[in-house]
């Protein structure tokens, strides 16, 4: 068993059917990103922040989350691991180690910004979700960090070559996206020859950049399906959410 983790943990969600692929799970939302995109509805997770013991702190630590699967072992089947950008935290790798000792399947939610972790993450995961923000032209602008695009290009190749099961997710928000750019985006996957690919249109509400929190000029529902059912043959699954 490896030494207890000192991942620090922004939150649980402890049970959803969403999150997994077909499996029953709960989800470990992990502190700091270093991504800044627009849209992001979890500004709260982007500071790093040090693990804290003090008594009646309200967010839980990782004993916490351990304690809280242990009394699950049987009744849940998978732990996800989001945030934030879990592979910020050099403590990912031996929690998930932890969580696969205690007998579940071990899913990421990732931005593949640190290709070199994922590497080492990978043998022990059984899904992946990838969010690819963009094609590499378009990723410093949406993301507002530069050289990002190439990190999450090689996390691609790294989880393809693992042949991990994995999807492809992508947020459209108005503000990043044009019909064309969507377009060119299925393209880019279907050349990379991603099987699984998710659409998530973007929601209005809390977001890290304030001219995001509105969504003015909507994507109609009938363009997307409309680039949906063009590209839908270049995929497996092709969802729009
Ligand atoms: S990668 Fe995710 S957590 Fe990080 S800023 Fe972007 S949306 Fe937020």
């Amino acid at each position: 068993m490896p030494a207890t983790p000192s991942l620090v943990v922004a939150g649980l969600t402890p049970m959803t059917t969403l999150d997994f692929p077909d499996r029953l799970a709960c989800v470990v939302f992990t502190q700091g990103c270093p991504l800044r995109c627009g849209y992001c509805h979890n500004p709260q997770m982007l500071p790093t922040k040090q693990p804290t013991t003090e008594p009646g702190e309200q967010t839980p630590n990782w004993q916490t989350i351990e304690a809280f699967l242990t009394s699950r072992r049987g009744l849940l089947e998978a732990v996800v691991f989001s945030g934030g950008e879990p592979t910020s935290q050099a403590a990912l790798l031996p929690a998930v180690i932890q969580t696969q000792q205690l007998g579940f399947k071990v899913g990421l939610h990732t931005s593949g910004v640190n290709p070199s972790r994922l590497e080492k993450l990978l043998p022990y995961l059984d899904w992946v979700g990838l969010d690819i923000k963009a094609e590499p032209a378009d990723y410093q602008r949406i993301t507002g960090r530069p050289g990002v695009a190439k990190k999450a290009e090689k996390s691609l190749q790294l989880i393809q070559t693992a042949a991990c099961n994995y999807q492809v997710r992508t947020t459209l928000h108005p503000q990043d996206f044009n019909l064309l750019g969507i377009n060119n985006l299925l393209h880019w996957l279907a050349e990379k020859q991603v099987s699984k690919v998710a659409l998530q249109i973007a929601r209005a509400g809390q977001c890290l950049d304030p001219a995001y929190q509105t969504l003015e000029q909507p994507f109609l529902k009938s363009d997307l399906q409309a680039i949906v059912s063009q590209h839908q043959s270049s995929f497996s699954q092709l969802l729009l959410s």
